[in-house]
C-alpha cells in the first residue's frame, strides 16, 4: 500500500529495463498524482461526536474532522477542522479507543474507497500535495456511501488556520434528500455501528 518513490524506484527497475518506455506506449511511475489513492471517513464518538475525513496524500493520510459529517448536498458547506496527518494503515482501524487515551471512544469505518485528485488550475491538473497547500483541492470518490466529487478549501474561519470548509461539487451524485450521515451509522467493513464498539460512553465518565 506504501508508495515511497525510492521503494517504486527499486520495485520497478526490472519493468523499465525490459522496455524502453519512450517508444513501448506503456505508462511509466513519474510520481504524479494523477493516480487513485485511497480515502476514507471514519465516525469517531469521542468528547463529541464527529466524523472524520481523511485522504491519501504522498505516504500518509490527511485529516479532517468533520463534525457533521459529509452531506451529499451542494448547498450544505459542512466545517471541516484539519487535524493530524496520519498513517495508512489507519485507513482499516475500527474499535475503541480506551479511556484516557487522546481521542477516547469509538470508531468506525464508515465510507472507503479509492479517490482520484481533480484539482485543476488553468485546465491543468494540481497535484495533490501542492493543492492541499494552496488550501484547494478537489476529489473524486469512490466509496459506498459517498460518490461524485467534493471540494475541501481552506477558508481560516475565526482566524483559525486549520479551518476549511468540505462541499459537495454539483455532478451527477449530487443528492439533496438522501443523508447517509444521519442514516447510514454502520461501518462499511463490518456492518457494526459505533455502540457496538463498546459499551463504555467516554461522555458518561467523570
Ligand atoms: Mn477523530
Amino acid at each position: 500500500m506504501r508508495r515511497k518513490k525510492a521503494d517504486n524506484d527499486e520495485r520497478l527497475e526490472e519493468y523499465r529495463a525490459r522496455r524502453d518506455l519512450t517508444t513501448s506506449g506503456e505508462p511509466d511511475d513519474d510520481g504524479s498524482d494523477t493516480g487513485s489513492r485511497r480515502f476514507v471517513v471514519q465516525r469517531h464518538d469521542a468528547s463529541s461526536l464527529h466524523f472524520d475525513v481523511r485522504i491519501q496524500v504522498g505516504d500518509v493520510l490527511a485529516s479532517w474532522a468533520v463534525p457533521k459529517g459529509p452531506s451529499l448536498d451542494p448547498r450544505e458547506k459542512r466545517l471541516a477542522t484539519r487535524t493530524e496527518d496520519h498513517p495508512l494503515e489507519y485507513a482499516q482501524f475500527e474499535g475503541r479507543i480506551p479511556q484516557g487515551e487522546y481521542g477516547a471512544g469509538t470508531v468506525v469505518v464508515w465510507d472507503t474507497g479509492d479517490y482520484e485528485n481533480r484539482t485543476e488550475r488553468d485546465g491543468a491538473e494540481v497535484p495533490v500535495e501542492e493543492a492541499l497547500e494552496d488550501g484547494h483541492l478537489k476529489v473524486e470518490l469512490h466509496g459506498e456511501k459517498l460518490t461524485g466529487m467534493f471540494a475541501l478549501t481552506r477558508t481560516r474561519m475565526g482566524g483559525d488556520e486549520r479551518n476549511w470548509l468540505l462541499v459537495k461539487v454539483e455532478d451527477d451524485a449530487a443528492d439533496r434528500r438522501r443523508r447517509p450521515a444521519k442514516s447510514q451509522p454502520e461501518s462499511v467493513l463490518s456492518g457494526r455501528t459505533n455502540e457496538d464498539m463498546g459499551d463504555d460512553d467516554p461522555r458518561d465518565d467523570d
